[in-house]
């Protein structure tokens, strides 16, 4: 899953870019607010990660801007500023979760799967399909019962089918999910990991639409 974070300090954004990576998302990280802004017209993410103060265009104003331009993009918002206004401010503003600065990373992590389950509108953490039992938070994916170890960018890349079974997902758009902006993806390595995937969950699990892209059928 990719997520962009906009935050300024230093040393809080390194941390939780670390902190992120290290749960296997793809975290892009910008400091200023105006340059997210732009960025968010260009590019596709699934969740925004927005500090409140900051250089450029405050936090605020970049979420109202985004929510009166139609744009539905799930939003958790860090605050130092932990007073009952801004937090109001922010939920009015159309934020999906916040939360107050200093957090712990085992609650940012929460929170982002629990909005990462709104958006795909599941109740439950485990995804099923077929015999197929994947579940997101562990990275283990059971077939039949058994389990098999996923790399992290394979596990992604399952996760980014399983969530719409019966329709293709483009390669760019993997390659979106699985790279940051800032780096080179290898031209084949979509290719790879969609090879690894077949070989540990059975060649049919996903077709090959070609021109389109990749496809879990329907179960
Ligand atoms: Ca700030």
């Amino acid at each position: 899953m990719r997520l962009l974070l906009v935050e300024d300090d230093e040393l809080l954004g390194s941390a939780v870019c670390a902190g992120l990576a290290q749960s296997g998302y793809t975290v892009d990280w910008l400091r200023d607010g105006k340059a997210a802004a732009a960025a968010l017209k260009q590019e596709e993410v699934e969740i925004l990660i927005l500090d409140l103060g900051l250089p450029g265009m405050d936090g605020l104003s970049l979420l109202r801007q985004l929510r009166a331009g139609g744009s539905r993009l799930p939003v958790l918002i860090l605050t130092a500023r932990d007073t009952i206004d801004d937090r109001i401010a922010g939920l009015d503003s159309g934020a999906d979760d916040y939360l107050i600065k200093p957090f712990d990373l085992g609650e940012l992590n929460a929170r982002l799967r629990a909005i990462a389950r709104r958006k795909d509108g599941r109740a439950t953490m485990m995804i099923r399909h077929g015999d197929l039992n994947f579940d997101p938070k562990a990275h283990v994916v059971t077939v039949a019962g058994e389990e098999i170890h996923l790399q992290a960018k394979a596990n992604a890349i399952l996760e980014a089918l399983l969530q719409r079974p019966g329709t293709p997902v483009s390669r760019e758009r993997l390659e979106q999910i699985l790279y940051g902006w800032g780096e080179g993806v290898e031209s084949n390595a979509i290719e790879v990991h969609i090879h690894h995937l077949r070989k540990k969950l059975g060649k049919q699990r996903i077709l090959t639409i070609r021109g389109v892209g990749y496809m879990i059928p329907k179960s």
